[in-house]
């Protein structure tokens, strides 16, 4: 079991670097995040223990869960589910550095106002929905400037890039086009020199796309099925607003 799971994350190492080769870019510059819905805490621990130490949940339920198992290897712990207001109290109390898919003021403003409670901060990436399912969360791509003028205004949530999941699909070029949009948003952002927001992060890709996010400038890679293994449940489990 655990030798599978090593030998799955040496085969998407040798994935990033000859993406990374292929569109000469540094592979230092793309983080792998390993999303570990419905894994174990004894089977993520197998990838902590060899220095793959970037892991994200969906649902604060498997955090907590999990929460204990894990201490014994130090880690990062990002956020990739959709978080409900009156979930962020929960989520705050397990030691998560990076929430990646704020897409709402309403969310930003109800973190903030905790975090100034608690007097904590935290890492933000913006979700945005780039491939306009309504299935998908993450704020619409006209409105992701606005959404990040308003959060860099709360000074306990710390701006670091943009988050997607791009389209299902075959056709590789339609995939593409969510992850070239994430990156011109960034760019625009960019330029626009906005006090309190960095925006060096985009993290795209998953197991089936990732070549092409990094081919389009992904920063971390979110990948699970190719490392874990197929899951229990289907994704709109987990992606689907009606189902949480
Ligand atoms: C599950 C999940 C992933 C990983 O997807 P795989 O196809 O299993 O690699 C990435 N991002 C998010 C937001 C997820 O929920």
């Amino acid at each position: 079991m655990g030798e599978e799971i090593l030998e799955n994350i040496a085969v998407i190492k040798e994935r990033i670097n000859n993406a990374c080769k292929h569109s000469n870019r540094n592979p230092d510059e793309v983080k792998l995040l390993l999303a570990t819905k419905t894994v174990s805490a004894d089977r993520i621990k197998i990838a902590l223990q060899a220095g793959h130490t970037l892991i994200a949940e969906n649902k604060i339920q498997e955090i907590k869960e999990k929460y204990e198992a894990l201490q014994e290897v130090p880690h990062t712990n990002h956020f990739i589910g959709h978080l409900q207001t009156n979930k962020i109290k929960d989520l705050l109390k397990y030691n998560v550095s990076c929430i990646q898919s704020l897409d709402r003021l309403d969310l930003a403003e109800k973190l903030h106002q905790r975090l100034l409670f608690e007097s904590k901060t935290i890492e933000v990436l913006i979700q945005v929905n780039t491939s306009n399912e309504e299935s998908k969360f993450g704020v619409h791509p006209n409105n992701v400037i606005e959404l990040v003028k308003e959060v860099a205004k709360f000074e306990t949530l710390k701006i670091k890039g943009l988050m997607t999941i791009g389209l299902f699909s075959a056709e590789t070029e339609k995939v593409r086009e969510c992850f070239r949009l994430l990156r011109k948003i960034q760019q625009e952002i960019i330029s626009l020199n906005i006090p309190n927001v960095e925006m060096q992060e985009l993290s795209m890709g998953m197991s089936g796309d990732m070549e092409t996010a990094i081919a389009e400038g992904a920063t971390i890679v979110r990948v699970g099925t190719a490392i874990f293994g197929q899951r229990i449940y289907p994704d709109s489990y987990y992606w689907n607003e009606n189902k949480n």
